[in-house]
């Protein structure tokens, strides 16, 4: 069956995850290993293709591990083709040792308010071997939201692959100009209320949550997707008591723009997976503008990706542990 076939077919019947070794831990068993270590794996977006070759290899010097992700606005508004494009990508390089592939933001309304088949994606992806996927509804209701997440994880879990969901307001993805961000933070506006987490744990399906903790996306708008992102904090009580109340291993999403103190305490408070994307892109873009070559932009992604894990996120040598 062809990948366009799943995704349409009426059954949506994802065809599952490739077969690897049976005693290799599954990402699901990662992440909750992240969690008892007090670990964030980050997770690296895929906005270029040529991106994925030089950060699998950055994981693999580094003896770390991480994931690989692409979002639809990664091949819809960047460099990455689709999800079977790099899916294809990925296989060429994969090292399961070391990275896993999982499909990141499928929004439900997009960030220009475009309603979205977020289930024939998220069904193309799993047939394509796509281990963990996000469904992102957050821009609908409460209700609109388990309801969607639901449907994904109800579909996932056919095939024991997790899903990622989101509640709260992550602003930054929006073409419009951003709220000043120390009233935004001060006020806690749009943060993931505990109460409603509490009710999206127990009824959406959903096995790892993304929150808006204080945390921004980086800008996509053509008018300012090269600036450098602000310096965002986390309000880390507010992320304990999250953590607390739904039980799930919880997500950040725009983790190269936090605070490092931040970050790293967010660690020890239930965040398992860090996604990052905007300053590898930068990187990537910068020397391919600056010096013409796709090798150059390469090297400067594996430069990049390595000083992230070693020097930011701390995370060198991690690897053993993880898959223990
Ligand atoms: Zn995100």
């Amino acid at each position: 069956m062809s990948v366009d076939d799943s995704s349409t077919s009426a059954g949506l019947t994802p065809a599952g995850p490739p077969c690897y070794d049976k005693h290799m831990k599954s990402t699901r068993q990662v992440i909750l290993k992240a969690r008892e270590l007090g670990i964030g794996l980050p997770a690296f977006n895929i906005a270029h293709l040529p991106m994925t070759e030089p950060i699998i290899r950055a994981v693999r010097d580094q003896d770390s591990f991480a994931l690989l992700e692409v979002s639809r606005i990664d091949w819809l508004k960047f460099g990455a083709g689709s999800p079977a494009a790099v899916m294809t990508e990925y296989k060429r390089h994969e090292d399961p040792q070391h990275v896993r592939i999982h499909l990141d933001h499928v929004p439900a309304i997009d960030e220009d308010q475009r309603t979205v088949d977020y289930l024939a994606i998220i069904a193309e992806a799993l047939g394509l071997g796509y281990q963990s996927v996000m469904i992102d509804a957050s821009r609908l209701s409460l209700e609109e939201n388990i309801r969607a997440t639901r449907a994904v994880a109800d579909l996932a879990h056919t095939t024991g692959i997790p899903v990622e969901a989101e509640l709260g307001a992550v602003l930054g993805h929006e073409a419009g100009p951003m709220p000043p961000y120390d009233e935004l933070f001060s006020s806690g506006r749009g943060f993931t209320r505990p109460d409603e987490a509490a009710r999206f744990a127990r009824e959406s399906g959903c096995d790892w949550l993304s929150v808006a903790i204080g945390n921004i996306h980086g800008a996509v708008g053509e008018a300012t997707k090269n600036q450098k992102k602000l310096e965002a904090r986390l309000a880390l009580d507010h992320l304990s008591r999250l953590a607390e109340v739904t039980g799930l291993p919880l997500v950040l999403h725009g983790g190269s723009g936090i605070r490092q103190e931040d970050m790293l305490a967010s660690m020890k408070r239930g965040i398992v997976k860090v996604n990052v994307g905007t300053e590898i892109r930068q990187a990537y873009e910068l020397a391919l503008r600056e010096k013409g070559s796709q090798k150059a932009a390469q090297d400067a992604v594996y430069e990049r990706t390595v000083s992230l894990i070693r020097d930011w996120f701390k995370l060198t040598g991690i690897r053993e542990r993880i898959l223990a």
